[in-house]
């Protein structure tokens, strides 16, 4: 199956959808039709009923009685009128609604947790970093930090009207999403976290179901559908953090392996005799060209783990290596050239196995991207077996730091769609109140 042949928000690109081959009882066809419905108003704007009727092929009186369930769960709102071409009497249009549905991604990496809540209508609510020694801190604090960061993000969509629809925590670590499981998370020292189960706990978000996944490969999903790569079907993304994930898209689909776990680029061995990594191993790649490692390479008196005790952001860690660049600090620019020589080596392996048409690098290699990309491209385009013929880019990511929180978000998002029937019915709305003037919103919204 190819999803998002060109296209930017369409199809499942986490392929959560529907199994073939299975009966399907009513309520299995009622609830993929409410996800037609909306999907199709989510992904092509504002439209009549009756050409929402046209382009998906359901029947007019279904659509009617499905807007009416959509309408009633608060995903769908009548603007309008519509005319749009229509020959007869012009009639309500419909729109994505969701301002009372919320979606709240939250990244937790090694030196900072990060929130990023949408409505499903992609409205930004919360967006939002701190500085947090989750490295330092071991998993029962860090989860007793990321239960303060939920309750607080709660607490803010409410007063938003916002309720939420559910919660992905993003980890950079091998996750069992099946339980919600961190099973190996290196550079944070996790084994055997039951992140889901602990931040289930009916004090922090009660009845809002909780997902974990990995961050890279909630960041690639992120790019896929909203950053500078949005609708490529095969790309790499990269994170650079203090080691680094992968998330690859394949087809327009991320790529996940047989239990989840496909995509640790930053654990490939890359030299033999080179630096222990923070997963117990000799030489893999994210000891060449993870943050550490620069920071490592630039002053080695604040590398990670023995400096002053001091948890800084990595933005603020930019900022600061930037600064003794500027100064005329010659380590800095060697450094990070040997960052962009490593970051092409490596990436050649995923050119040679995936074929993407482009590598989106997010993290700290999007803000050093200037410097890196020329270096990476180069050796890229001399050690790639295909060559220039590859034709593979490198494009520095537009997310920052935010894109995997973003992409948890977008997870939610994406689970409403495929099933607006996880969303509560919320107001009884009459069941053919198109063309009805008076059940008109007060404030009607032009078309646009
Ligand atoms: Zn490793």
């Amino acid at each position: 199956m190819r999803h998002g042949q060109g296209g930017g928000r369409n199809g499942d690109p986490r392929g959560s959808g529907r199994s073939a081959g299975a009966p399907a009882d009513q309520a299995t066809v009622r609830r993929s039709n409410l996800s037609l419905v909306l999907r199709h108003v989510s992904e092509h704007g504002s439209r009549s009923r009756s050409l929402v009727a046209a382009e998906t092929g359901l029947n007019k009186t279904t659509v009617t009685s499905l807007v009416g369930e959509l309408v009633a769960r608060g995903l769908i709102k009548e603007i309008g009128p519509q005319h749009a071409g229509a020959v007869g009497r012009p009639g309500l249009a419909l729109a994505l609604d969701g301002s009372g549905v919320g979606a709240l991604g939250i990244e937790v990496n090694v030196d900072y947790i990060a929130a990023f809540a949408t409505d499903v209508a992609n409205r930004v609510l919360i967006d939002r970093r701190v500085g947090f020694d989750a490295m330092g801190s071991g998993p029962d604090r860090s989860l007793d930090e990321l239960a303060g960061t939920i309750r607080e993000a709660v607490s803010d969509l409410a007063a938003f009207g916002v309720t939420l629809a559910g919660i992905t925590v993003a980890v950079p670590g091998l996750i069992d999403t099946s339980t919600g499981t961190v099973e190996v998370a290196p550079n944070l020292g996790w084994y055997g976290v039951p992140v889901a189960e602990r931040l289930s706990a009916p004090d922090i978000a009660p009845d809002v179901p909780i997902t974990v996944d990995n961050d890279a490969n909630l960041a690639a999903l992120a790019e896929f559908t909203t950053g500078v790569a949005t609708g490529t079907p095969d790309l790499v993304y990269l994170t650079g953090e203090v080691g680094v994930g992968g998330g690859v898209i394949a087809g327009g689909r991320l790529l996940g392996g047989a239990d989840g776990f496909a995509g640790e680029v930053g654990h490939v061995m890359v030299d033999p005799s080179g630096e222990r990594c923070g997963c117990g191993r000799i030489g893999c790649w994210e000891t060449k060209v993870g943050l550490a490692a620069l920071v490592r390479m630039v002053t080695p008196e604040r590398a990670y783990g023995v400096g002053d005790g001091v948890v800084r952001d990595p933005e603020e860690r930019l900022a600061e290596i930037e600064l003794r660049q500027a100064a005329g600090d010659r380590r800095v620019g060697e450094a990070i050239t040997e960052v962009g020589r490593w970051l092409g080596r490596g990436s050649t392996t995923l050119v040679n196995l995936f074929n993407p048409r482009v590598i989106v690098l997010g993290g700290y290699f999007a803000r050093l991207a200037r410097q890196i990309i020329p270096v990476a491209q180069a050796e890229l385009a001399r050690l790639g077996v295909a060559g220039s013929a590859a034709r593979c880019s490198f494009v520095a990511s537009d997310l920052g730091f935010g894109a995997a929180s973003r992409g948890a978000a977008g997870v939610v998002v994406e689970r409403v769609l495929s099933d607006p029937t996880i969303i509560g019915i919320r107001r009884i709305t009459p069941s053919n109140p198109e063309g009805d003037a008076d059940r008109m919103p007060p404030n009607v919204l032009p078309l646009n």
